[in-house]
């Protein structure tokens, strides 16, 4: 399992629900956060670790002794509500990219949890923004598409690098092509997906 960088197709990859809660289900999300805490994130979807699941996973301490502040959320509705508030965003498929990115400061989540239980929160905070963000990736949405004119200008030039290290892993035969990449998350979907 490995994070995904901009412009990977995967991550423009609309997830479908999906069925069950399982034992490959909670090795997928044990590897997912360790890759989160390996990175210095505070959370991580499935499209970025190349999955088409509806799944994401957070500790908005990112510090991993601290369990009880691991959130795993599945098949998660997200409804967002209050006035908005603007905070600097990152992410992992960005790797050292940050830009302001204007959200609703709280949302209530409802969500199946690795139990299979069904949960609901409500969030306010970096945890609401955390939550907003990963359910975007979910349906391809990425942070970058959420910034001002201006500042979707001042990533232009970082943004073309990850555009030309992508093409570059293609040109290598390090990556797949995007027909082949379709296939492989329609295929991962019909076994898993509803
Ligand atoms: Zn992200």
């Amino acid at each position: 399992m490995r994070i995904v960088r901009y412009p990977h197709p995967t991550l423009r990859h609309k997830s479908k629900a999906l069925r069950r809660v399982d034992a490959e289900l909670r090795s997928i999300v044990a590897k997912m956060f360790e890759l989160m805490y390996e990175t210095n994130g505070i959370g991580l979807a499935a499209n970025q670790v190349d999955l088409p699941y509806r799944l994401f996973v957070i500790n908005v301490t990112g510090d991993p002794s601290l369990r009880d502040q691991e959130h795993v959320f599945i098949n998660p509705v997200v409804s967002r509500h209050g006035p908005s508030q603007e905070a600097e965003e990152g992410c992992l498929s960005f790797p050292e990219l940050y830009a302001p990115v204007v959200r609703p400061e709280r949302c209530t989540v409802t969500a199946y949890d690795l139990a299979g239980r069904e949960i609901q929160q409500e969030l306010a905070g970096l945890f609401a923004r955390a939550v907003q963000h990963e359910n975007d990736h979910l349906d391809g949405v990425l942070f970058i598409d959420r910034l001002s004119p201006s500042a979707l200008m001042s990533l232009k030039e970082p943004l073309s690098e990850l555009e030309r290290e992508l093409e570059g892993e293609r040109m290598r035969g390090l990556l797949p092509d995007d027909r082949q990449i379709a296939a492989r998350l329609a295929e991962l979907e019909m076994m898993r997906s509803e």
